[in-house]
């Protein structure tokens, strides 16, 4: 196993256990199973184990594991505040408490704020006093490290991350968002700060391990290298320095098997100019059922009207090279339930974006087709329930 640095002294696991894929049986964690699978990662030299208050039974099964083999000190447990959960800072205690009696331990190694999208979602937890919370938590030891674990856009993310002196962030990354959610602007932004960036989501939920285009299947298998479809997912993150720790949701021995081995020996640096020409070929093959050739480079932006151009053609691309839901998902996290939304019937067809567009995509025809075709009836009157459900409780914290 490798270990890379994180910023109070720790040596991380480059190969981190995301706890949230736990096998189930009857409706609970397979304990058993589950056992086996973590001892194999603990004896691997595996470290870092990342939990939730909201992923059943996560939290309980880990605490119960690590307690009966008597590992608590000798591993580093990542769990997270469901921001969405809480309204007050008793809230946030009684959630704190109970993690920490789910875990059976008096302390957490690395807790984060779960899911951040937006700044106001910050703001919210400031209101309610976090950052006197932090300071106790951290001068009781309760909590050692502090960050948080983000889905929006880059530049979302770079606010979020230059607001408070957080110890690590959580981004989800692998090389079909290079562009996306945090980005490889947000991955070395947080980096440049010296601290650890946790990647989450390596593998797109599976997809890049076993639902690559049938032509992108065939490069691979045809490789000398011989890696399968995780292991380049995975090596194209190991490549990167800024990578701190690459949690995977392991649910197998073979799975913890092979990400160990992947983990033992790609190095930063390791990839070659043929390693990245597969990686280009593959994310070809997903662009090949795209709807705009959007890179998602950014030169288009800042639109002086808002609109997060990149983000709407990402969110309309993933429709269709993936999954409807996929699409919708990424739409409503980045551009249509943020505070300050950016959807394409803002744009006033200034043409500034056109101008510095490398792709020369008709911007705003296409964000007239984009939107047509991501916000239907249904979807719409979804996104205007959120977003008052959004004032209302806006308004009622500026109230109390
Ligand atoms: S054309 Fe529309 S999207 Fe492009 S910069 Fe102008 S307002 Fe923004
Ligand atoms: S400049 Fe063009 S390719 Fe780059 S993000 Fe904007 S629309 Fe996409």
């Amino acid at each position: 196993m490798q270990y890379r640095d994180a910023r109070n002294g720790e040596k991380l696991s480059v190969l981190g256990y995301g706890c949230m894929r736990f096998s189930r049986k009857g409706g609970a964690v397979d304990i058993d199973k589950t056992e086996k699978e973590i001892m194999e990662a603990y004896n691997s030299g595996i470290n870092y184990y990342d939990t939730a208050y909201i992923y059943p039974g996560s939290e309980a099964a880990l605490g119960e594991i690590l307690e009966r083999n008597g590992i608590r000190d000798k591993v580093y447990i990542a769990t997270k505040l469901p921001h969405f959960k809480v309204s007050s800072r008793k809230g946030i205690d009684k959630v704190f408490a109970e993690e920490l009696s789910r875990l059976r331990t008096d302390h957490v190694d690395f807790y984060l704020m779960h899911h951040l999208s937006d700044i106001a979602q910050w703001d919210r937890l400031k209101d309610m006093g976090i950052l006197d919370w932090i300071e106790e938590k951290k001068a009781d030891g309760s909590i050692r490290n502090i960050g948080f674990s983000y889905h929006g856009n880059s530049d979302m993310f770079v606010k979020i991350l230059n607001d408070y002196d957080w110890d690590f962030c959580q981004v989800q990354y692998n090389y079909l968002d290079e562009n996306t959610q945090a980005g490889v602007i947000g991955v070395k932004a947080a980096a440049e700060k010296g601290i650890p960036v946790i990647i989450m989501e390596p593998l797109r939920g599976g997809k890049l391990a076993n639902m690559l285009p049938e032509a992108a299947r065939k490069v691979v298998a045809q490789n000398k290298r011989g890696w399968t479809p995780a292991q380049w997912g995975l090596r194209w993150l190991y490549n990167q320095k800024e990578v701190t720790v690459v949690l995977s949701g392991m649910n197998s021995m073979e799975m913890v098997k092979e990400n160990v081995q992947t983990a033992s020996d790609a190095l930063p640096g390791h990839f070659t100019e043929e390693d990245h020409a597969l990686i280009a070929r593959i994310k070809a093959e997903f662009m090949a059922h795209e709807k705009v050739g959007c890179t998602g480079c950014r030169y288009c932006m800042p639109c002086p009207r808002g609109v997060d151009i990149p983000g709407i053609f990402r969110a309309w691309n993933m429709m269709y090279s993936e999954s409807k839901f996929d699409g919708w998902r990424y739409y409503f996290q980045a551009v249509a339930l943020t505070q300050e939304p950016s959807h394409a019937k803002m744009c006033i067809e200034c043409g500034k974006c056109e101008k510095h567009c490398p792709q020369e995509i008709p911007i705003r025809e296409m964000l007239k087709k984009a939107d047509k075709d991501i916000r239907p009836f249904p979807i719409n009157a979804v996104i205007s329930v959120g977003r008052r459900v959004m004032m209302r409780s806006a308004a009622k914290k500026k109230n109390s």
